[in-house]
């Protein structure tokens, strides 16, 4: 009876009921010593079967040997193996950290009597901004797993040296400085990410992507320029621009928490991307 049915691809193996009672008559007749040679032209019952009826790992998983996981175990899941982007906000599947291991420096721009830029309206000032977008961002990495360090605790002073030292000691990965742009131009407006190293290069061109898209804006572009932060970190190093504080429209924008926590997802999510990709 068993040997009457034709044969079925494996594909469709663990798909149908009646197909489970064959593998299961198959793992019976196999412990009993019983096993066939062979029903449908595959090599023998009970490894195919077994291998048939395991639907999810991927052939790939056991070679995940990423940098930050090299274990002679071949433990399932290593943590560095960054999973699909998990949704902002959504549930996150305990025990699901991508991020785990990695240390990121965010970096608010400006503090204290360094207010940065001022909105066109006299009402919205750089360093406010780039503070809350920190504090989005900083909640969405340590959600997926990352140790996040803030260059600075709050509205205060904080050097470019002493912002480039922290994330020398913490021995970040990754620096990403978040800021408003101005410009004399009150029509210009659109996001900007800045690299000056070519090993920041790629982060930058991911993060710009993920700002141009999540924020729906203007995307002026990937630009290398020395700033000092971009200079002298020996990690990553981008500075992110939000939008134009010179604009009406984006100073409105740039104050505004929705659009700061997509901006704040937009950084979290390149961070993801990137670090796949390494
Ligand atoms: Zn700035």
């Amino acid at each position: 009876m068993l040997r009457s049915k034709p044969p079925t691809p494996r594909g469709a193996v663990r798909l149908e009921s009646s197909a489970l009672v064959t593998i299961l008559l198959l793992l019976i007749m196999f412990f009993s010593g019983l096993a066939p040679g062979g029903p449908d032209g595959q090599p023998s019952g009970p490894s195919s079967l077994s291998a048939a009826s395991q639907p999810a790992p991927a052939p790939s998983e056991p070679e995940t040997g990423s940098a930050k996981a090299s274990s002679t175990v071949p433990a399932p899941a290593p943590a560095a193996s960054p999973a699909p982007a998990p949704v902002p906000g959504s549930s996150h599947p305990s025990g699901n950290k991508p991020l785990a291991g990695y240390t990121i420096v965010l970096d608010p721009g400006h503090g204290g009597r360094d207010p940065g830029a001022l909105g066109v309206s006299g009402r919205t000032w750089e360093k406010y901004n780039a503070w809350f977008v920190a504090l989005d961002a900083k909640a969405l990495l340590e959600q997926a797993g990352a140790t996040v360090v803030l260059t600075r605790t709050g509205d205060v002073y904080v050097t470019l040296a002493e912002r480039v030292q922290l994330a020398h000691r913490h021995g970040a990965d990754l620096y990403i400085s978040i800021h408003n742009d101005w410009n004399p131009t009150a029509s210009i407006r659109g996001v900007t990410t800045y690299y000056w190293h070519e090993r920041s290069r790629r982060l930058a061109e991911v993060l710009q992507a993920e700002l141009a898209s999540r924020l729906g804006t203007r995307s002026v572009g990937v630009l290398r320029q020395p700033f000092y932060v971009l200079r002298n970190t020996q990690m990553p190093a981008v500075l992110v621009e939000l939008g134009f504080l010179s604009n009406r429209e984006e100073e409105a924008r740039l104050a505004d928490p929705a659009y700061r926590w997509r901006a704040a997802e937009a950084i979290y999510r390149g961070v993801l991307r990137y670090l796949s990709e390494a």
